[in-house]
C-alpha cells in the first residue's frame, strides 16, 4: 500500500477538522522508530505527542497489557471494580507532589482530566470561575476549548465559550510580557472583571506544551500561589505533556517549591494505551457527590496495566535523569549551530521538553516559514518533528526517553543538516 493511496482515501473519508502535520502512514513502530507502509523508516521526535516517553510498544507495557487482555479487558470500574485500579491511584497519589492525603480519579485523555478537574475544583469551592492563561492548551472539549489561550484554530466557529473563564497573559520575556506585566492584568483583572471570592481555580501548564514550551518563571509559580491562598483559590496543575519524567522530574511542579492542590495527567500515563488521571488534595477530591464523576471507560484496565507498567519503567530505567542528559545534549547541538544559523532565535526548555524557536534573521519577527521548512526537510531525511507555539515559529523535541544512544546520534546529524538546508 502507498501513503498516497491512503492519504487520498483519509480526505474523502475523514472531516478535515482532524488536522495531520504529515502524510506518512504508520505500518509498525519499536520505542523511537517509526516505519510506513511503505517500507520507509523515520525516527520519531513526537512519540505521539509526548505519550511514548517510555518508546513504542515498551516490552514491559506490552507484556503488562497482554496480562491483563487475558485476565479481562472491561468491567466498567462503576460496575465490577478492579484492584489495579485501585493500585494505580495509591501510585499516583504517592507520587504527585504534595506531603499531604490525595485521592485520585481515572478518565480517559486529557480534555476529560482537565472538565474533572475543574468540576472538582468548583465543587470544593463552590465558587464558578477559573483563570487560564494566553497561550495555554487545554484540550478540546467544550470547557477545555474556553481554558485554551489561542482562537486559531482551537476556538474559531465553534460558537459561545463556557462563562466564568478568564485569561492573563502568560509571562514570556522573550515576548516582552514580565512577570509584573501579567501580574498587573491579574491585578486589573480582580478589579474589573471577576470578584477573586467568585474564583475557584487558577489552571497553569508548568511548562506550555502547545503554547511553545515556555517554562513558568519560578518567580511567578510563586506568586500565582501567593495570590491563589490570599483569595482561597485553588491551583490546577496541568501537567498532561510535561508529566511522567519530560522534563527530567516524574511530574514539573517538582521544579517548583509550590505544590498544586489538582494535578491533571495523561498522554506519557499510559505508554502509548489511553488512560488520564486527576489527583488532588483528598478533601477536594471528595467534594463531589457518589455518581458526580467517572464514566464507562474511565480508568480501563487495559490503560491501568500500562500505567502501572510506565511508572515501573520510568524507575528501573532511570528515564529522569536521562530525560536531563539527552535534553542537554540537544541544547547543546542546537546551541552550537545557532552561529551557523541565524534564524534560532531561542533554544530552551527542562529535560528532555525542549524546544527551538526562530526568528527572521535580526528581528524580533516569528518566522513560521522557515520553522516549517525545518520541519520538512527533516521529514524527507526520516526524522520526525512536531512544531508549536502560537506564531507557530517553534520546534519541539518530545522523543522517546528511551531513546537508543546511536539513534539519538543519527537524528541530531539530521537535524543539523535540516536546519543547514531549510536555510539556503
Ligand atoms: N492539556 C495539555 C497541557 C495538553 O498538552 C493536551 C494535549 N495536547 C491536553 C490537555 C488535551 O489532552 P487530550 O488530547 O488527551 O485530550
Amino acid at each position: 500500500m502507498q501513503n498516497s493511496q491512503i492519504a487520498a482515501r483519509r480526505a474523502a473519508a475523514i472531516s478535515r477538522g482532524v488536522g495531520v502535520t504529515t502524510q506518512v502512514y504508520a505500518h509498525k513502530a519499536e520505542n523511537a522508530e517509526i516505519w510506513d507502509v511503505e517500507g520507509r523508516r523515520y525516527i520519531d521526535f513526537a512519540a505521539g505527542i509526548a505519550v511514548v516517553n517510555t518508546g513504542h510498544r515498551h516490552p514491559k507495557v506490552i507484556e503488562a497489557v497482554k496480562a491483563q487482555l487475558d485476565s479481562f479487558t472491561h468491567t466498567c470500574h462503576q460496575v465490577v471494580p478492579y484492584e489495579n485500579y485501585v493500585a494505580l491511584a495509591e501510585k499516583l497519589n504517592a507520587a504527585v507532589p504534595g506531603d499531604f492525603a490525595k485521592k485520585t480519579i481515572f478518565v480517559t485523555t486529557g480534555a476529560e482530566a482537565v472538565e474533572n478537574a475543574v468540576k472538582i475544583a468548583r465543587a470544593a469551592t463552590n465558587r464558578p470561575a477559573v483563570i487560564a492563561f494566553t497561550g495555554g492548551f487545554h484540550g478540546r472539549t467544550f470547557m477545555g476549548m474556553t481554558l485554551t489561550g489561542k482562537v486559531q484554530p482551537y476556538k474559531a466557529g465553534f460558537g459561545a465559550m463556557m462563562p466564568d473563564v478568564f485569561h492573563v497573559p502568560f509571562p514570556v520575556e522573550l515576548h516582552g510580557v514580565s512577570i509584573e506585566d501579567s501580574l498587573s492584568v491579574l491585578d486589573k483583572l480582580f478589579k474589573a472583571a471577576v470578584d477573586p471570592a467568585r474564583v475557584a481555580a487558577f489552571i497553569v501548564e508548568p511548562v506550555q506544551g502547545e503554547g511553545g514550551f515556555y517554562e513558568v518563571p519560578r518567580a511567578f509559580m510563586e506568586k500565582l500561589q501567593d495570590v491563589a491562598r490570599k483569595h482561597g483559590i485553588l491551583l490546577i496543575a496541568d501537567e498532561v505533556q510535561t508529566g511522567f519524567a519530560r522534563t527530567g522530574k516524574l511530574f514539573a511542579m517538582e521544579h517548583y517549591g509550590v505544590v498544586p492542590d489538582i494535578t491533571t495527567m495523561a498522554k506519557g500515563l499510559g505508554g502509548g494505551f489511553p488512560i488520564a488521571a486527576v489527583t488532588g488534595r483528598a478533601e477536594i477530591m471528595d467534594a463531589p457527590a457518589p455518581g458526580g464523576l467517572g464514566g464507562t471507560y474511565g480508568g480501563n484496565p487495559i490503560g491501568v496495566a500500562a500505567g502501572l507498567a510506565v511508572l515501573e519503567v520510568i524507575e528501573e530505567e532511570g528515564l529522569c535523569e536521562r530525560a536531563v542528559s539527552l535534553g542537554n545534549r540537544l541544547k547543546q547541538r542546537l546551541s552550537s549551530l545557532a552561529a551557523s544559523v541565524p534564524q534560532i532565535a531561542d533554544v530552551r526548555g527542562p529535560g528532555f521538553m525542549n524546544a527551538v524557536e526562530f526568528n527572521i534573521p535580526g528581528t524580533p519577527a516569528p518566522d513560521p516559514e522557515f520553522t516549517n521548512r525545518v520541519r520538512e526537510k527533516a521529514l524527507e531525511r526520516g526524522l520526525i518533528l512536531l512544531t508549536c507555539g502560537v506564531y507557530g515559529n517553534v520546534i519541539r523535541f518530545l522523543a522517546p526517553i528511551t531513546i537508543p544512544d546511536d539513534v539519538f546520534s543519527e537524528a541530531l546529524d539530521i537535524l543539523e543538516a535540516a536546519l543547514l538546508s531549510a536555510k539556503e
